[in-house]
């Protein structure tokens, strides 16, 4: 690594990895002016983005315009969205689509050699490009891929940045852990982009990976940056359930398909809260289910796809149809899948501007991680890969900007004060209390719990990977419930019982 470069991205899920190859697609860097780093902390593809299964949506198919997909976004997202991004994402959906597919994602095709495009819960139409149920796998081995290419780029994998300082308009200081040395690297840069991802290391039951620590959150917060709406967190309505936990997501395209909720009794109650039946908005889904299990006090409820044709499951769900035969040892083509909403998505984040620029000047944050108004109170499905990679796109113009660098010889760096905290007490506290039903005493206890945790904490002088990581939870929880006790009305995937 060097010491001093023009931009540092960290995180290689999409967000990252597609910001670099549109940087690497500039004329700036094709003049070799442009120096970069990408840091991870983890390999390269222990992300969400690996894992995601439904895809990517982009109107395709004929019948279907932006308009319909315009609207489908902000109904999920109860009109709180910001329609000016909206459409701006929307309309680039297409173009973003072909760089995907340029960069060397095979996208599923039908019959006609045209995409092969699904329909998922809050769509009015068929748009979701999908490689089978493993779309994200697809997308993240061609990106990474493209990596072998670039001589500009450093990457360091197994790095974890854990401090950064602005020192000057134009410089930021960062220190990174090097895991696999136990070591800390010290670098500069001038313009620095978190693509960390989530926040699923809040709670017990998450689809999320381990690296879902929340980061960048806890990061660009001690930088100054504005955090919005972070307790709009989204409640996948169909994990699937195994010895109390969540192993492993059943795809919102099953239900697409014709998979149907059942509950104990095999009564499809989805006709009990929408009209939309099965594919009614994510949060709308997650609550009917949370409300059957609590009447009948029961663990899940199941889904059902024993109607869906074997061509289908084989063909479209070949992962989810083998993840349950291997982990439960169900045949889903005769048996009910046990499912169970857990924690998914974080809707808001860092505030960014159309150009994925936070508050703080020349910090940026794209993918999971930046709250950019597209999903308002809801994230509909399949959008969130397209929002990553679209902000990546936008970001380009500021990204490669001139800089007047006012060159800096200070790297010197106030390190945040890293406390013994369990990672795993924070947890439990925010399952109860800041799950998909929330309440005015809940949130308070929970508050009253942290606070508790935090101050018990004893400050640490040997500098812990775990530690750093639940220091950031911690705070990010208490951003949750700060933000959680500030809403007046319940809207999308927020729900407080004393609201209305
Ligand atoms: C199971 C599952 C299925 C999904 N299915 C879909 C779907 O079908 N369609 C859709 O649109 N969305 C889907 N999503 C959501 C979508 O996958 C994520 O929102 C998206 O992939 C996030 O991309 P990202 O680049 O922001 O973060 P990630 O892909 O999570 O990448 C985060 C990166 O940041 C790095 N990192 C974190 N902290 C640090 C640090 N301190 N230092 C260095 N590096 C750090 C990590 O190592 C990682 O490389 C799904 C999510 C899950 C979990």
């Amino acid at each position: 690594m060097k010491q001093s470069y023009d931009i540092v991205i960290v995180g290689s899920g999409i967000g990252g990895l597609s910001t670099l190859l549109y940087l690497t697609e500039s004329p700036i860097y094709k003049a070799g002016n442009l120096s970069i780093a990408l840091i991870v902390k983890g390999a390269l593809d222990e992300t969400n983005t690996n894992w995601a299964q439904g895809g990517v949506a982009a109107v395709h198919a004929l019948g279907d315009n932006f308009d319909k997909h315009i609207q489908d976004t902000m109904i999920a997202g109860a009109f709180m969205n910001n329609q000016k991004i909206v459409e701006k994402v929307i309309k680039a959906a297409p173009s973003v689509m072909m760089d995907l597919i340029n960069w060397g994602t095979i996208f599923d095709k039908n019959e006609e050699n045209d995409f092969d495009l699904a329909k998922e819960g809050g769509h009015s139409d068929a748009r979701v490009w999908h490689k089978e149920d493993k779309t994200g796998e697809a997308i993240q081995a061609a990106l990474i891929s493209k990596l072998n290419d670039l001589q500009q780029v450093d990457v360091l994998e197994y790095g974890s940045l854990i401090a950064v300082n602005k020192v000057e308009e134009t410089t930021f200081n960062l220190q990174v852990y090097d895991l696999a040395h136990s070591s800390f690297i010290n670098l500069s840069c001038h313009k620095l982009v978190l693509a960390t991802g989530g926040l699923g290391m809040l709670y017990e039951k998450t689809t999320n990976q381990k690296v879902a620590t929340a980061d960048g959150i806890f990061i660009a917060k001690q930088l100054g940056a504005t955090i919005e709406n972070i307790s709009f967190i989204q409640f996948h309505p169909t994990g699937l359930f195994q010895n109390g936990n969540i192993s492993f997501l059943i795809s919102e395209a099953l239900r697409g398909a014709g998979g149907i909720l059942r509950n104990e009794k095999g009564e499809a109650f989805m006709a009990n809260y929408d009209s939309r039946l099965d594919l009614a908005p994510r949060d709308i889904v997650s609550r009917a289910i949370h409300k059957e299990i609590s009447k009948q006090h029961l663990n899940f409820v199941y889904l059902d796809v024993t109607n869906l044709t074997s061509s289908i499951l084989n063909t479209h769900f070949p992962t989810i149809k083998a993840a349950c035969k291997h982990r439960l040892g169900i045949d889903i083509e005769k048996e009910y899948i046990p499912v169970v909403p857990t924690q998914h998505y974080s809707c808001g984040g860092v505030k960014v501007d159309e150009y994925g620029e936070t508050t703080v000047a020349g910090l940026f944050a794209i993918g999971e991680i930046a709250s950019t108004g597209l999903h308002g109170a809801n994230r509909l499905a399949s959008n969130s890969l397209l929002e990553a990679i679209s902000f990546a796109k936008f970001a380009t113009t500021s990204l490669t900007k001139k800089i007047e660098v006012k060159r800096t010889s200070n790297h010197e760096l106030i390190l945040p004060t890293i406390k013994k905290i369990d990672k795993a007490a924070i947890q439990p506290i925010m399952s109860t209390y800041a799950g998909i039903v929330k309440s005015n005493l809940g949130l308070m206890e929970a508050k009253k719990s942290l606070l508790a945790l935090k101050d018990a904490a004893i400050a640490e002088s040997e500098f812990n990977i775990d530690h750093f990581e639940a220091t950031g939870l911690l705070e990010v929880a208490l951003m949750i419930i700060e933000d959680a006790l500030c809403q007046k009305i319940n809207k999308g995937v927020f729900y407080n019982v004393d609201l209305t």
